[in-house]
């Protein structure tokens, strides 16, 4: 059986790239997305990139991304917007596959094995639903090609924004080893700390780890 082809595809700064659409006046100015900024208080929930090089991010207090970001706009968040956006996305994404699983608003699985030999292969998919999302959204995405969910999600982290990344079996391991075992996709703050007790740091670490002892402390986990 041959591999499985997995496109994991993120729409970069979801929230904050939509608003800027909709505010051609902010061009090139930093935004953030959160809160309700006539009221001054709430948490940032998406930073656009120029407010992301001050250090504006995810979850800090509006007043704080203020201090350190002085010339950032704050925009309140519109729902029903962004779900539009996703529906559009998953529009498109349908014309490549029936098989979708998304993530969140803003990220989403496309199995295109069945799909690949008519549309080409995977990284000619994912080249194409770049284009489009450019073009008939005004978007950009990341997007990771590979054979499994977990390295495909690692491809689209792996380069931002408007990148496309493979993960192929022959190039995975050079990619990816070296990388914090952070990284991946399920290992949080707390599965984090336990690996770091066996000496676990990296993704390569990890994949050389004894599968026993993981199991006996770790628990397992169906991917
Ligand atoms: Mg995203």
């Amino acid at each position: 059986m041959g591999d499985r082809v997995i496109l994991h595809s993120d729409i970069n700064c979801c929230y904050a790239s939509i608003e800027h659409l909709h505010h051609p006046e902010l061009a090139g100015k930093p935004l953030a997305v959160g809160g309700d900024p006539e009221a001054r208080h709430g948490i940032v929930l998406t930073a656009d990139y120029i407010a992301k090089k001050y250090g504006v991010k995810t979850g800090m207090a509006l007043w704080q991304a203020k201090q350190i970001c002085p010339d950032i706009t704050f925009v309140s968040p519109r729902m029903d917007l962004y779900l539009r956006f996703s529906r559009m996305a998953h529009e498109i994404y349908a014309e490549y596959t029936d098989r979708q699983e998304p993530y969140g608003i803003d990220e989403c699985w496309l199995d295109v094995t069945g799909s690949s030999s008519l549309k080409g292969d995977g990284l000619l998919i994912a080249q194409e639903i770049s284009r489009r999302m450019k073009s008939e959204l005004g978007i950009t995405v990341s997007v990771g090609v590979s054979f499994n969910k977990i390295f495909a999600k690692l491809g689209s982290d792996y380069k931002k924004p408007d990148a496309i990344t493979t993960m192929y079996k022959s190039e995975f391991k050079q990619k990816a080893w070296s990388h914090p075992v952070a990284d991946l996709l399920y290992v949080g703050k707390s599965t984090n700390r336990k690996l770091a007790l066996f000496g676990i740091k990296t993704i390569g670490d990890l994949a050389r780890a004894d599968e026993d002892v993981l199991n006996s402390h770790l628990g397992k986990m169906q991917l």
